[in-house]
Formats: structure tokens, sequence, C-alpha cells
């Protein structure tokens, strides 16, 4: 979304085109996967606080629903496109797919930039953006969640919105509830968390300790934040996180080489995911620019932050010590940075296996939700566990076994499952 020649559905076709390719897709199969099955523009008009009257334009997108009800969250973005959504709604078909849930790929966002909104305008927002597609949603066909810059309390106004249409309680229609309104327990965790299940499982595979590790991550939002939280458990050193500033309009890095020290950064981190610089500056951080997260002299990198970050372009800033990249954010790799990646052989664990945790999680919620009974703490975060880690280790054997990189291996999996549920239906 920051670079205009950038189009990350070619992206996500690309990647899919090239498995596709490896595995003789037919070609109805191929045509039906490249593209969504459906997809919604709509218009939002909301009267503002100042009595004036906006129209907001957003987006649903369902790119498969063959193995289950399309499943994907709902991005605020001052830049979102519809080209955006496309690539995330496939790749959330993906992401269901390798970690096995029944569960096909959607995807939704709406142009706005929550910073500059007031409470009350997003609620306007969230409403109008329900009442547009209510028809063509719900808990059977199409479940939206939080995603960047949405939360607990939009999915709330927007569960609201649908019930008040429905006339019906439907708790299962949307994840990602605050807790004690059908929401699961550690689905605010359920990303990040799963993103160092999955990195634990590499270093195992590597015969590397955690302990013995440090890790440099881009961004420092809902992904980030947990996922330094369990890697700082595990007892791996974080010594550099990045995110945007929002007066600045930039990005900073922030360093500290004897380890940032998760609770000390969120003390002065906004809602947003922003780092106050001056506190930082207070605090021991070196203020450093916001692309030198990618540099840093470390054994894992963490892209946890939005796509299109690591290109053709920077890729070689990549340090010769990194042996891990853990892709939090969804698309932060370009095809043409995967080839180097590849040929470097650093262990890259793709972007749809290592963030599954959040859809997981919701998958898990909305099971919850459905029979109105709900699981303590331990026992969702221990469920994830396991889905977590034997999705890491099929895919991971079968790229040992195939001499394939991880990607690619994760697509031969999501790509098989998605084929098949789709011949099995008889739609190709
Ligand atoms: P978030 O809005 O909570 O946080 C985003 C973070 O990225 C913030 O810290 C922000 O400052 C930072 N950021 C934004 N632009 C930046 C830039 N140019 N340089 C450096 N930092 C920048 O979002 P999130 O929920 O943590 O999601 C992050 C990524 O993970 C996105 O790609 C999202 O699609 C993906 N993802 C999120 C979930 C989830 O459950 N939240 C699940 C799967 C995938």
């Amino acid at each position: 979304m920051n670079n205009k020649a950038f189009n990350p559905f070619e992206m996500a076709q690309a990647q899919f085109d090239k498995v596709a390719d490896q595995i003789d897709l037919d070609a109805a199969t191929r045509d039906l996967l490249r593209f969504p099955l459906r997809e919604y523009h709509i218009s939002i008009p909301v009267r503002m606080d100042d009595g004036s009257v906006r129209i907001f334009r957003g987006f649903r997108v369902q790119h498969n629903d063959a193995r289950g009800p399309a499943k994907g969250g709902i991005r605020f973005h001052p830049q979102e496109t519809a080209d955006t959504v496309r690539a995330l709604s496939m790749w959330m078909t993906w992401k269901c797919a390798v970690v096995d849930i029944p569960l096909g790929g959607s995807k939704g966002g709406v142009i706005c930039d929550p910073h500059n909104l007031s409470m009350r305008e997003q609620e306007q927002i969230c409403r109008g953006w329900v009442r547009q597609l209510s028809k063509v949603i719900g808990p059977l066909v199409d479940v939206p969640a939080p995603d960047v810059m949405t939360n607990a309390q939009h999915m709330l106004w927007m569960l609201d919105e649908f019930e008040i249409i429905h006339g019906n309680k439907l708790p299962g229609f949307i994840t990602g509830k605050p807790v004690g309104m059908g929401g699961s327990l550690g689905r605010t965790e359920a990303t990040g968390f799963g993103v160092i299940f999955a990195l634990r499982e590499a270093l195992k595979e590597l015969g590397i300790r955690p302990e013995d590790t440090t890790a440099s991550v881009q961004g420092f939002g809902n992904v980030a934040q947990y996922a330094i939280k369990l890697y700082e458990q595990i007892g791996g050193k974080v010594i550099c996180v990045s995110c945007w500033d929002q007066n600045d309009q930039t990005s900073y890095s922030f360093k500290k080489e004897s380890g940032i020290g998760f609770e000390s950064l969120q003390n002065i981190t906004d809602r947003f995911g922003g780092i106050n610089k001056d506190k930082a500056r207070d605090i021991g951080y070196e203020i450093l620019p916001g692309d030198a997260w990618l540099g840093q002299d470390v054994d894992i990198l963490m892209p946890a932050a939005l796509e299109h970050q690591i290109t053709g372009e920077n890729v070689n800033k990549i340090s010769r010590r990194v042996k891990i990249i853990a892709e939090g954010a969804n698309g932060p790799t370009t095809p043409e940075a995967d080839r180097i990646i590849s040929e470097r052989k650093i262990f890259l664990i793709p972007d749809f296996l290592t963030n599954a945790g959040g859809v997981t999680c919701s998958y898990f919620e909305q099971v919850q939700s459905n029979m109105n009974y709900f699981w303590e703490k331990d026992e969702v975060l221990g469920k994830l566990d396991v889905k977590m880690t034997s999705a890491f280790n099929a895919v991971s054997e079968l790229a040992r076994k195939r001499k394939l990189y991880m990607r690619d291996a994760a697509y031969y999996i999501a790509i098989g499952r998605v084929a098949q549920a789709c011949k099995d239906r008889g739609w190709v």
C-alpha cells in the first residue's frame, strides 16, 4: 500500500502460478483459484460530527468457500485498495487450508483513517458496512474479524447491527468480539503467539536454542507485541523494533542492543502500535530510520507490520547472520526478494502459515459462540499450539522431502486441499 507500483493481487497470483505450474494444476481449477469467486464494492454514507455527510468506500471479497464459510478480517486504512483486499482474501483461503480448518477465504476493508475519526464516526462506518453487506455475509456464509486498525469494539458494533437486521442473536457472525460478549480468551494473543509457536518449531528443526538468538521486528501492533512477548518468554532477545509515526508520517526503528524489554516499550505505545519517540529516547533507545530493522545483525527477522516490505531493492540489506524470517504480516516479501532469500538458504516461515494463529483462534471463537460454551484460556492456547505445530511440521516435512522453498511447500499443501474440495463439489 505504500508503493503505487506494487500490486499485491498480482503478487498473490504470481505466488499461486509458480506452484500451480509445479503441481500441474488443471486449467479450469487454476482459472477458478486465480480470482475471487465474488466481490462487493460498497459506499457508506456517514453523518460526521460536524454535521456534514461523507461517503466512505468499502469492500468485501470472497475468494473461495469450497472448504467452508469464508473467513477474513476487515481493515480500516486510508490507502486500502480493491487489489489489496483481493490478495488478502486469496491468502486467507490458503491460510485456512494450510492449518486445515473448515473455512474458506475472504477479506474486507474500508478506505478511512481511524486516527482522524471520532468513535461515533467509526461506529457509523461499522454499522454502514454491515448494512450494505448483510445479505451476503453471515455465520454460515462469510464471517468477518478484526485486522489492521479494527478491534473488538468495531466487531461488536458490527455484530449488533447484523443482529438488529436479522432480529436474532447470531454471535457466530463475527469473531474478535470482546471477551464476555462472545469473544474467545486468547484471541488477542493468538496471532503473535502463533508466530512464535511456528518459530519455536523452526528453531528446533535447525538445532538452535531460542536463548541463543536475537531478533529484529517490523511493527509493534497486535501481532508484533504478542510475538515479542512470547519470544522473550522462551528466551529470545529482541534488539530492534520499527513502527509508524503518525505525527511525522514516516516510520522509525527503535534499537536497544541489551534487549528492548516488551513491557517498557508497550507502556509508551499508543493503541495503533505507534511508539512515542521522545519517551523512547529517554529510556535509552537509539532512534534509527524506519527501514533499519531489516539490516540488523540478528538471527531472526520478523516483519509484522504490512505487505511489500522486503523487496528486490532492499533484500541485500539482510545481514549474513540471519537464519530465519518469520513473516507475521501478510505479504511482506516480494517474489524477487523470495528468490534471493531462497538462494541464501535463509529458513523462511511463510506468512499464511506463520500468522495463521489468528484465524485458527477465530475458528475456535466461532465454535465456542455457536455452542454458547467457552473454554479456559489455557485450553484455547493449547489447542492453538497443537494446530500451529502440526501445520508447521507438515509444511517443513514436505519442504525437506521435496527440497522445496518453505513458501512453495505451504502452497503445495494449501492449493492441493482447496483444489480437491472444488473437485469433490463438482465445480471443476
Ligand atoms: P496493527 O495495526 O495492530 O499494527 C501495525 C503495526 O505496524 C503498528 O505498530 C504500526 O505502527 C506498524 N507500521 C505501519 N506502517 C509501518 C511502516 N511503514 N513501517 C514500520 N511499521 C509500520 O496491525 P496488526 O494486527 O498487528 O497486523 C500486522 C500485520 O499482520 C498485517 O499485515 C496484518 O494483515 C497481519 N495479520 C494480522 C492478524 C491479526 O490477528 N491482527 C492476523 C493475521 C495477519
